[in-house]
């Protein structure tokens, strides 16, 4: 279980700290969860928050989101930050994005158009080709329809994942399939070594936990979470707003010292 803190405590916590690495996640840390993934957009503000601690010599900000590369690119143009996507498995540096594995992932195809057949007709599906994974949204369907097909994806889809050695996540009203180095852990382990300051990494869903064990004794896990829920993580803020607050509080304070 986390510490629950509000965005004041989780910056008084850190204030002794003279470099930070802040490593976000996007969906549900920085923005609020949407009903569709192409209605979580940024708002001005944020993308200038980002930007504004981006340039700053005393901290660091990472984007590591299981998104499409190509959304990341689209959603946030902030020079100075680092953004990984597709959990792990490629990096954006403007509007160049470089595969850190190889494509096409043999069985993705197959499990996209299983998925595809499944919820043919149906209403509230989403499915989402995302180079190294391939996500199942069912945030919009009716409950025991969801329930169905994952069934049926599960049960038809476990040759394919077994065969090709894929990974299956459940997240927050998504299920994933996904290249087995698509790993935020393994991304987190690797920025950490990369660059300098302590490590803060923001998460909201299970895909997060990962990441959390990335940082585990050697940085602080922060999950965005409105209650309480077993986690890796040492602290608990409970919103994006909270996320948002925090990060302007840093940078504040940073600014006037
Ligand atoms: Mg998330």
């Amino acid at each position: 279980m986390a510490r629950y803190v509000t965005a004041e405590t989780s910056a008084s916590l850190l204030s002794g700290r003279s470099r930070l690495f802040f490593i976000l996640d996007y969906d549900g840390v920085l923005v609020e969860i949407a009903p569709t993934p192409d209605m979580a957009v940024p708002d001005s503000r944020l993308l200038s928050l980002l930007a504004r601690l981006g340039q700053r010599e005393d901290t660091t900000v990472a984007v590591v989101s299981g998104r499409a590369p190509e959304d990341l690119a689209r959603l946030l143009p902030v020079p100075g930050i680092s953004i990984i996507g597709c959990h792990g498995a490629a990096e954006v540096c403007g509007k160049e994005i470089t595969w850190l594995v190889d494509l096409p992932v043999p069985g993705l195809s197959d499990i996209a158009a299983l998925a595809r057949w499944l919820t043919a007709g149906r209403r509230g599906f989403l499915v989402e080709e995302k180079g190294a994974a391939v996500a199942l949204h069912y945030r919009l369907a009716e409950p025991a329809e969801a329930a169905y097909v994952l069934r049926e994806l599960a049960a038809h889809a476990a040759q394919v994942i077994g065969a090709c050695g894929l990974e299956v996540m459940a997240g927050r009203r998504v299920l994933e399939v996904r290249h087995p180095r698509a790993s935020k852990g393994a991304a987190v382990t690797e920025l950490v070594a990369r660059f300098p300051g302590w490590p803060v990494c923001f998460g909201d869903d299970y895909t997060d936990e990962e990441a959390f064990q990335a940082v585990s004794g050697q940085g602080t896990g922060v999950l965005v979470a409105r209650a309480d829920r077993s986690t890796m993580a040492g602290y608990r803020l409970s919103s994006p707003r909270e996320v948002r607050r925090f990060l302007e509080l840093v940078t504040e304070r940073k600014e006037s010292t």
